[in-house]
């Protein structure tokens, strides 16, 4: 039987920005985490984007930061949640000013790529929440912008992209700044042998909790492969996208340089489309962001990076252009549709340059991925390798320093 928001003992103001939002029970995530937040323990979560892991941390903060109506003081913050990329501070500062939109408290949002001044002039009316990058945080308490001393709660929202991003020295010299008697939250895709020894430097005696099994790919996405020669790829794309009438569709490259002649590619053949990545500027990801989710752009290219933490309800269909570097990568990508029991299709073009990082793929998720054909452009399967099961990671001696 699932709880309700009121019985997870969230207060009025918070349940009513929830009704508005149009959630009407918790998401299993929310249904552990809530409680666990509210209890004021230090929670580390495993949950994926799509989950409702924004929530299951915004939605206790408020409930408690509205409990001790004190304004915050002038460059003051109350809690902290810091995000790898840009889109996500902005999605997440997004979730955050809707779940206090019937109390008094005032949220903002700081992240680099665009003018520091704003941000600077926000700042000065004190935040009871605020969300940003590790980077652009540490540049406005350098200028005096911000003040740490009557922190409570810091969230760590995707902890393991922030460490994959090379986040950990700039986290280190935030964690410095940061009162020790405080509330920590730690979200994560994963709980690697990385983001446990982060956890044990930043993270006091923590409630845990897992909702998906780790590294296992959503069971509502339909997986393909198709084995293709490179120089086809480009056609393969444009006629999946016709022939299945896909009207919303990311597609991932590895490369940003890629990402811009797929998307240019495609324009070409009438299929509008953008390319989002780090050579970007800020409104134009933003642009190319608000008009994939309206619908007035059918495909958007993104690197990893930039597609990270993008949050599209009910995207149908993603497409690897290119396979990932690394297969975590995969899961994650993949991650981005068939969300909340909706089904979806990812579909991953395979050249015979990339055996190995399919081997590694499918030794990863534990299974092989169907081979769609497809006339005229498909090759000849090569014959695939059996999969490993996954092997028990060995326990990590422990260094002394
Ligand atoms: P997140 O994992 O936080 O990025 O959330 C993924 C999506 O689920 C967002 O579009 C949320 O608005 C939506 N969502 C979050 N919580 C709920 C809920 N309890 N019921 C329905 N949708 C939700």
């Amino acid at each position: 039987m699932s709880v309700s928001f009121s019985e997870l003992g969230l207060s009025k103001p918070v349940l009513d920005a929830i009704a508005d939002q149009g959630y009407e029970t918790p998401s299993p995530i929310q249904a552990q985490a809530i409680g666990a937040v509210l209890s004021g323990k230090d929670v580390m979560a495993a949950a994926q984007t799509g989950t409702g892991k924004t929530g299951a941390f915004a939605l206790p903060i408020v409930h408690m930061l509205n409990a001790h109506p004190q304004r915050p003081k002038p460059n003051h913050v109350k809690a902290l949640i810091l995000t790898p990329t840009r889109e996500l501070a902005a999605q997440v500062a997004q979730s955050v000013l809707l779940s206090h939109k019937y109390t008094n408290m005032n949220s903002t949002v700081a992240f680099g790529g665009v003018s520091i001044n704003p941000q600077l002039k926000s700042l000065r009316k004190g935040s009871d929440v605020l969300t940003a990058t590790p980077g652009r945080l540490l540049d406005l308490y350098s200028q005096n912008a911000i003040k740490f001393t009557d922190l409570s709660i810091l969230v760590l929202d995707e902890a393991d992209r922030m460490l994959d991003m090379g986040f950990i020295h700039d986290l280190k010299r935030i964690m410095k700044l940061l009162p020790t008697k405080r509330q920590t939250l730690l979200f994560s895709a994963t709980f690697s042998d990385d983001i446990r020894q982060l956890a044990k430097q930043f993270i006091k005696d923590p409630i845990e909790i897992s909702v998906t099994p780790k590294n296992a790919a959503a069971t509502t996405v339909e997986q393909h492969i198709v084995h293709v020669d490179k120089s086809n790829k480009s056609k393969l794309l444009a006629t999946l996208i016709a022939d299945n009438k896909w009207q919303q569709v990311l597609v991932f490259s590895r490369t940003k340089h890629g990402a811009n002649r797929i998307a240019k590619q495609l324009n070409a053949k009438g299929l509008t489309s953008l390319a989002i990545h780090g050579n970007k500027s800020q409104g134009a990801r933003t642009k190319a962001l608000s008009d994939f989710k309206s619908g007035n752009l059918r495909v958007l290219v993104a690197t990893d990076i930039a597609a990270r933490g993008i949050d599209i309800d009910l995207l149908p269909n993603v497409v690897n252009y290119d396979l990932p570097h690394v297969p975590e990568d995969y899961v994650h990508r993949i991650g981005r549709t068939g969300r909340a029991g909706a089904t979806g299709s990812a579909v991953s073009f395979v050249t015979n340059e990339d055996g190995k990082q399919l081997k590694a793929i499918q030794n990863l998720i534990g299974q092989h991925i169907n081979v769609l054909e497809v006339a005229g452009l498909s090759e000849k399967p090569s014959t695939q390798a059996p999969i490993r099961a996954p092997k028990p990671k060995r326990p990590k001696r422990v260094k002394r320093d």
